[in-house]
């Protein structure tokens, strides 16, 4: 089958490595012009979908990725520009912090077509 999959970002690039694994001919629209591999830092996913992606081959365990157990939050002190501690908090669940840039490289991002939009439907 042929498929169209508009958006070329994780849930595009997740989808489109599933279905050509799959033997379907699939096309990426994205319609941003710039490399989407230095649109993010790091992201953060719960252990569980991590483990899912694994298990599905779009990523094996030589991914660079770090599980967290807890979260910090830090801002920077009005006039003083030092770093200021608001608190940590221990997420019910555990989570997984990975590199975009990785995991975009990873998941064929930098194969896909770019700079396609695909228009609105008016209706
Ligand atoms: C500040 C911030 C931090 C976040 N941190 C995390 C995190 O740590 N962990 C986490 O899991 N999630 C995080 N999220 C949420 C995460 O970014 C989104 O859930 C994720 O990006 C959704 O992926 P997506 O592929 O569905 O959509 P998007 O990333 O929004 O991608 C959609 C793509 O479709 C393209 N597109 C749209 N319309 C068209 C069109 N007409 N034609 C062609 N292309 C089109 C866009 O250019 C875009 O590249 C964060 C979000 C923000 C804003």
């Amino acid at each position: 089958m042929r498929v169209g999959i508009i958006g070329g970002s994780i849930a595009g690039c997740a989808t489109a490595a599933l279905l050509h694994r799959a033997g379907h001919d699939v096309i990426v629209f994205e319609r941003s012009e710039s490399d989407l591999v230095s649109r993010g830092a790091g992201i953060g996913t719960p252990t569980a979908v991590w483990q899912d992606m694994m298990a599905h081959g779009l990523i094996d365990e030589t991914l660079p990725a770090f599980r967290i157990d807890y979260l910090r939050f830090v801002t920077r002190g009005s006039g003083t520009g030092q770093q200021r501690w608001l608190g940590d908090v221990r997420p019910s669940l555990s989570f997984t912090l990975v590199n975009w840039a990785h995991l975009y490289q990873w998941l064929g991002g930098a194969s896909l077509t770019s700079g396609t939009a695909v228009p609105r439907s008016s209706s």
